[in-house]
């Protein structure tokens, strides 16, 4: 079996997850009657702390989701620079929602203060409103954003009547590594949205949470934009394991990278980036002068391992749920074997 390191996005479900997936209870979830359907977003909603929540495709379809309902045409909204929402959804919001992207240069996700209160719109003429303010915990960069932060930011939405949306794609990650819970992190939210599909290891899905009223537009706009789906309680059966029993594993994830992280970086040539060594990544350099990217790749899938090129000149190797510990060693081997 290959190793796949691309992402936790790879994960494929665990035995249990295929059974309840074969026996779930289902029905027809744009008529509301699909049970496992609602019983995954009750879970999520309480998980979270929110008073609703939405299963939706993917995090992409949940973050955009979430901004088409906040937000109206013509208005602006504050996000990091570095963020999903900016580098990885295809500029949908200027598609879907029809708002302008306002960058805020984050330090690893985390938002600075004095930035943000300039960079809310004042009441003029010639301005949009500021619709909405994302944030993206963890980060997509590795990193894990201090409930601090998060408070702050949260704030100052707060005194300007703004909502605040999270991209808590790893959220569990997150509060893994913050020793929380989920709901203490989704507290210093208007809404949520959560990947089942990553570390969680769930086929298919996010959820969406916020408040009820939110929740029922989120529906009705889940429709418009062809999210309505059927016998959800399918992919609903899985994402009810990934949420209640997966994320007990994710710390082991972490030690899995921060081991892989030691051992890589015991390597001549490799450079580990420590700053943002948080959850189950490992990103690192290597000068393409001792092998060029090609060749990296090509020499780690003949010895059965599968990674991504890098993006900005760094290569991210990420471990998850089926990554073993004899499999770290034998990663760590295959990259001697074509550097050392
Ligand atoms: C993966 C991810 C998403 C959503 O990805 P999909 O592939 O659309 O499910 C959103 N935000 C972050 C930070 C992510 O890592």
């Amino acid at each position: 079996m290959m190793i796949d390191l691309r992402s936790d996005t790879v994960t494929k479900p665990t035995d249990k997850m295929r059974n309840a997936m074969a026996n779930a209870l289902v029905g027809d979830d744009v008529y509301g009657d699909d049970l496992t359907t609602i019983e995954l977003e009750r879970t999520a909603a309480d998980l979270l702390g929110k008073e609703a929540a939405l299963f939706v495709p993917s995090g992409t379809f949940g973050n955009q989701l979430a901004i088409l309902t906040h937000t109206r045409r013509g208005d602006e909204i504050i996000v990091g620079h570095d963020s999903h929402i900016v580098l990885h959804e295809v500029g949908a919001a200027a598609v879907i929602a029809g708002v302008q992207l306002r960058a805020t240069t984050t330090k690893n996700g985390v938002f600075n203060v004095d930035e943000v209160k300039s960079l809310i719109r004042t009441d003029d003429i010639h301005y949009p409103d500021t619709g909405l303010i994302c944030m993206e915990n963890a980060h997509g960069n590795g990193t894990v954003v201090p409930l601090e932060n998060m408070e702050a930011i949260y704030g100052i939405a707060k005194e300007h009547a703004i909502p605040l949306h999270l991209d808590g794609a790893r959220i569990f990650n997150a509060a893994a590594v913050l020793g929380v819970d989920v709901k203490t992190i989704a507290e210093y939210t208007d809404s949520v949205n959560v990947c089942l599909s990553k570390g969680l290891c769930a086929p298919i899905g996010s959820v969406l949470a916020g408040s009820e009223n939110f929740i029922a537009r989120a529906r009705k706009n889940r429709k418009l934009m062809g999210g309505g789906m059927r016998q959800t309680g399918i992919l609903a059966a899985a994402g009810l394991i990934a949420m209640k029993e997966m994320p007990v594993f994710l710390k082991g994830d972490h030690a899995k990278a921060e081991r892989l992280a030691h051992a890589l970086d015991a390597i001549t040539n490799i450079d580990v980036i420590w700053e943002r060594r948080d959850i189950s990544m490992v990103f690192f350099t290597l000068p393409e002068s001792v092998i060029n990217e090609t060749n990296f790749v090509e020499g780690l899938r003949q010895k059965g391992i599968i990674i991504n090129g890098t993006e900005d000149k760094e290569y991210r190797f990420v471990t998850h749920h089926w990554i073993s510990d004899e499999d770290i060693v034998k990663i760590v081997e295959a990259v001697k074997s074509l550097i050392g």
